[in-house]
């Protein structure tokens, strides 16, 4: 996990202190083994109390922290480019982070993160990661939404590995979760750079280009028991004409999009 978290970063700052090309068709991540997975959902509570392994216990003390590298970058990027995606995926990244919470303070394990602010984190790769997505995040906006389907690919990616790992129920429920929600992202990303006109977002260590596609060609879920979202519905500013809804967050409240 280490030597990938540090792989991750170096060809994040190689992508931007060299070419700006599209940050995720960059870099040679190898051996991105994934060490981390998500949580997200009410009734978790009610699942059953079942020992960890140090496997999940890994998982979920990593991971609280990877929902907030998301959360953070995505404030920081609406912050910088006023796109609203970005404001409203962070919303659920905490939402992430609380699933996680929740499961850490069930088991009484610590939880990193608290009281740390926006950009700071104790795992010193994931602070290098942040870091460097922030650098790739200012560049343009493409690079910016670019960044955002890098992120949520290491996420599905993650989470995926994860759910062949752990077996609390609670934390697969979570997990799972977490997934929907992620792909959720990835597809707002991905519909936001066809929208502008920008390169697609291809694979590149993590991925497949083949379960992107899946992915992307998949209806927007509501994040919890797989139920559809009609994807209608909102109310925000700024919508001028020719912008398209989309429920980026799965919250089954459109986001109006910035053209
Ligand atoms: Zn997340
Ligand atoms: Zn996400």
């Amino acid at each position: 996990m280490k030597k990938s978290i540090a792989t991750i970063c170096m060809a994040l700052l190689i992508l931007v202190l060299s070419t700006g090309i599209a940050l995720a068709r960059n870099g040679k991540l190898e051996n991105f083994s994934g060490n981390n997975g998500g949580g997200g959902g009410a009734g978790v509570a009610s699942l059953p109390y079942e020992e960890l392994s140090a496997v999940e216990k890994d998982a979920l003390t990593y991971m609280v922290e990877e929902e907030k590298v998301a959360r953070d970058v995505y404030n920081f990027l609406y912050e910088t480019w006023g796109i609203p995606v970005f404001a409203n995926i962070a919303n659920a990244e905490q939402r992430h982070m609380d699933a996680i919470i929740s499961l850490l303070d069930k088991y009484g394990l610590d939880n990193p993160v608290t009281n740390l602010d926006a950009g700071l984190f104790v795992n010193q790769e994931l602070q290098t990661l942040y870091t460097n997505l922030i650098v790739a995040g200012q560049v343009d906006e493409e690079e910016a939404l670019l960044v955002g389907a890098t992120i949520e690919d290491v996420d599905i990616f993650d989470l995926i590995h994860e759910l062949t790992v752990v077996d609390n129920e609670d934390i697969t429920r979570v997990f799972e979760n977490l997934l929907k929600g992620s792909e959720n992202h990835l597809r707002a990303f991905c519909s936001l750079l066809a929208m502008y006109g920008y390169d697609p977002y291809e694979a590149s260590d993590f991925l497949t280009q083949t379960e992107i596609d899946e992915i992307l060609a998949a209806p927007q879920t509501n994040g919890r028991k797989g139920s559809r979202n009609p994807g209608v519905a909102a109310s925000q500013d700024r919508l001028p004409q020719g912008n398209r809804m989309l429920d980026a967050d799965g919250d089954g409240v459109c986001d109006f999009l910035q053209q």
